[in-house]
C-alpha cells in the first residue's frame, strides 16, 4: 500500500506557468510578483500593509525589529511551539519568556497576565497547528503591550471575525510544509503606517531611495520566483482552507467514538485551519507505541512539538531564556501526536487513517 505523507505542497500549472513568466521577464529578484503577493496577502489578513520577507523566521525578527525590541526588553511566548519564535526573541537580544498553554495548546491569557511587568516590550502567541491564540483576551490580559503574532501555521484563520495577523503585527511562513509555500518565504502584517514603513526599511538595507541609507538595514527580500509560486495559492486559499478543515471533519467523525484519545476542539469564534490535526494520547505512555505503529502501517505521523522549546540543553542555562515552569506544555510534548490532513488526501486515504488510528489505539 502507497504510504500517506504527512503533507504534500499542491502545486498546480498556474505556478508553473506564473514562475516561467518571471523567468522569462528577465526580473529574478524583488519586484511586481511580490507586490502583488503583498496586495493579495493584506486582503486575506485584511491589513493595511503586507510586507513579503524572506522566510516566517525572518518575519518575526524583523517584527521585533519594528518595535524596537531588544536587550533589557522581555518577549512573553509559547513553550509549546517551532524552535523559531525562540530564537527570533534571542537574535533581536530580548529575553525569553514562557507562558503555559491551555487545552487549545495556544498560550493561556491568564497565564501570560502573570508574567507581564515593566520589561514586558511585546507578546508573541503562537496560533499552533493552525488555530489562533485567543487573542482578544491576551490583550485584555495585557493592556497596551504589543502583539507579535507568531501566524506561521495559520494562514486565512480568525477570531471573532477578525483574521489572523490582524492583532498587532502578523508573522506568516510559506515554508514548503505550510498551508501555503513558495518553498522558503514569509510575510509581516500590519495596520500602522510608520510599523511598516521600518519594515520595509530593514528588509533593504534601510535605503529609502538609491543610496539614501536611513537606519542600518538588511536584505529580508523575497524573490519575484518565490512570489509567483505563493500567487495562485493565496487566490485559491479558501478552497485550501475548506478542503483542510473538511478532511479534518471526517477524521473526528471516525475518531469520535474511540476511548484514550483527546480530538481537536474548536473553541467557539475561532477558526481553525487545520495546518495540522492533532489528537492527544491520555495516557501519555502509549504515545511513541501508537506514533511507531501508525508508522508501521504506511501513515506519516508527526510529533509537533516532542519537548518544550525551552527545554533543550542549548538554551538551558541561558540567561535569556526563563525557567518559567509550563506543566500543561510539558504533558502535551509527551501525549500529542499529528495525523495527515493536508487536501490531496483521498476519501480511501482518510478512511484508511481512521481505520488504523481506531486499530491502534483501541
Ligand atoms: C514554520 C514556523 C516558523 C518559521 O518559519 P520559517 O519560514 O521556517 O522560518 C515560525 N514559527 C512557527 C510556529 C512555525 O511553524
Amino acid at each position: 500500500m502507497n504510504r500517506i505523507p504527512i503533507s504534500t505542497p499542491a502545486i498546480t500549472h498556474e505556478e508553473e506557468e506564473l514562475v516561467l513568466e518571471v523567468l522569462r521577464s528577465g526580473r529574478l529578484a524583488q519586484g511586481p510578483m511580490v507586490t502583488e503577493f503583498e496586495r493579495l496577502f493584506s486582503e486575506i489578513s485584511g491589513t493595511r500593509h503586507a510586507v513579503a520577507v524572506s522566510n516566517g523566521t525572518v518575519a518575526l525578527i524583523a517584527a521585533l525589529q519594528s518595535l524596537g525590541v531588544g536587550p533589557g526588553d522581555e518577549v512573553i511566548t509559547s513553550p509549546f511551539t517551532f524552535v523559531a519564535s525562540l530564537n527570533a526573541i534571542l537574535h533581536v537580544g530580548a529575553r525569553a519568556r514562557f507562558a503555559d498553554i491551555g487545552d487549545d495548546y495556544t498560550v493561556d491569557p491568564a497565564a501570560v497576565a502573570e508574567l507581564t511587568c515593566d520589561r514586558t516590550a511585546a507578546i508573541m502567541p503562537v496560533h499552533l497547528y493552525g488555530l489562533p491564540a485567543d487573542v482578544p483576551a491576551i490583550r485584555a490580559a495585557a493592556p497596551g503591550i504589543p502583539i507579535v503574532e507568531d501566524a506561521a501555521q495559520a494562514h486565512g484563520a480568525s477570531v471573532g471575525g477578525r483574521p489572523v495577523g490582524s492583532f498587532g503585527l502578523g508573522c506568516f511562513s510559506f515554508y514548503a510544509t505550510k498551508n501555503i509555500t513558495t518553498g522558503e518565504g514569509g510575510v509581516v502584517t500590519t495596520d500602522d503606517d510608520g510599523l511598516a514603513d521600518r519594515l520595509r526599511l530593514l528588509r533593504g538595507q534601510g535605503m529609502r531611495a538609491p543610496y539614501e541609507y536611513v537606519i542600518p538595514g538588511y536584505n529580508y527580500r523575497l524573490t519575484d520566483i518565490q512570489a509567483a509560486i505563493g500567487i495562485p495559492q493565496l487566490k485559491r486559499i479558501d478552497d485550501i482552507v475548506t478542503s483542510r478543515q473538511r478532511n479534518a471533519a471526517r477524521l473526528s467523525e471516525g475518531l469520535r467514538g474511540l476511548t484514550g484519545v483527546r480530538l481537536p476542539d474548536v473553541p467557539d469564534g475561532r477558526t481553525h485551519v487545520f495546518h495540522q490535526y492533532t489528537i492527544e494520547v491520555l495516557d501519555g505512555g502509549r504515545r511513541d507505541d501508537i506514533v511507531a505503529a501508525i508508522r508501521e502501517a504506511g501513515i506519516d505521523v508527526g510529533v509537533y512539538y516532542p519537548r518544550v522549546v525551552h527545554d533543550y540543553d542549548c538554551y538551558v542555562g541561558r540567561p535569556d531564556v526563563a525557567r518559567d515552569d509550563t506543566p500543561r506544555a510539558r504533558q502535551a510534548s509527551s501525549s500529542v501526536l499529528s495525523l495527515p490532513v493536508h487536501p490531496l488526501l483521498s476519501d480511501s486515504d482518510l478512511d484508511r487513517i481512521v481505520s488504523t488510528v481506531s486499530r491502534v489505539v483501541g
